[in-house]
């Protein structure tokens, strides 16, 4: 059986595995990516953990790497990074793993490469036309139609963290005002929280422990934040018209204090409506670049 070696690079760390060809975890490692220490840092962790991997597992075949930024995926190259990865933009990932390894890379968006991983092992195996988002520091998408991922001329298809939500809003990091990812992302949720209650928490986390404790403020954050999620998907919904949802990212961790509330919301509008959590959770992204390094050898 085929195996191969899978690297997930986020903003805070990376996450990298040995996987076999029908999706089993064989071996994993984890490590800072020291994005804030510049490019040459983030390399240096990316081929050490590499290596760690193909030290630790014998006879790998290929590598497949899902990473933050605009991906290049006909080169491998990175299009667009924003300052969560100084100096991220223009490296030539798989080049430079090529160069070290001898060996078939491929390299992908990350949240592209999560929406691989679902369709491939976890909520989204059963369908071929199909939209995800993640909701983390930011608010990534991807939308995979007929098993095909949309990456737009620019490498930036369904961004749709950037897709206007209250025009004229909350100022966005990429010029924008009032953009998705300003609203229902975890930075969002806290950075709302801190205005409502004159606090200064930092975290989504904190939102949520506040929320479990009845917080006035908290509650009122929280109903925010499932009304703009359902008038997003609503929205995206008329644009893609996917056959359904998968909604992963770092908040999916808590859904259990949200998730009712915000099917609710959607169903007032549209019953029946097909929006799943994400299955694989912070491993989805591994997964599909597993996936996608299969690809170049079977
Ligand atoms: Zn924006």
């Amino acid at each position: 059986m085929y195996r191969v070696a899978a690297l997930d690079i986020g903003g805070t760390k990376m996450l990298g595995g040995i996987i076999s060809e029908d999706g089993e975890i064989l071996y994993s490692e984890e490590i800072a990516t020291c994005a804030q220490l510049g490019r040459d840092a983030v390399i240096k962790n990316m081929l050490h953990i590499l290596k760690q991997l193909l030290d630790n597992v014998p006879d790998v075949k290929a590598i497949g790497v899902g990473t933050t930024g605009r991906v290049n995926v006909n080169e491998g190259t990175i299009y667009h990074a924003t300052d969560m990865m100084p100096g991220w933009t223009g490296v030539d990932v798989a080049g430079i793993i090529k160069k070290n390894f001898g060996l078939p890379v491929a390299v992908e968006n990350d949240v592209n490469a999560m929406a691989i991983g679902e369709g491939w092992l976890g909520a989204s195996k059963d369908y071929n036309t199909y939209l995800c988002l993640a909701l983390g520091t930011g608010v990534g998408g991807a939308y995979v139609e007929n098993r095909h991922i949309l990456h737009g001329r620019h490498w930036g298809g369904a961004e749709l963290g950037h897709v206007l939500l209250h025009a004229g809003g909350r100022q966005c990091l990429c010029g924008l005002k009032g953009c998705i990812e300003q609203y229902i992302s975890g930075t969002a949720l806290y950075k709302r929280y801190n205005e409502l209650s004159g606090e200064n928490i930092k975290s989504a986390k904190d939102v949520m422990e506040r929320l479990q404790s009845s917080d006035k403020f908290a509650k009122i954050v929280i109903d925010e934040f499932t009304t703009d999620l359902a008038y997003s998907i609503l929205s995206l919904n008329n644009a893609f018209d996917p056959e359904f949802f998968v909604i992963g990212g770092g908040l999916i961790g808590s859904m259990k204090l949200w998730w009712e509330d915000f099917m609710e919301k959607l169903s007032a509008y549209q019953p029946n409506f097909k929006v799943l959590p994400a299955k694989l959770g912070n491993k989805a992204t591994m997964l599909g670049a597993a996936r996608l390094a299969l690809n170049l050898i079977i």
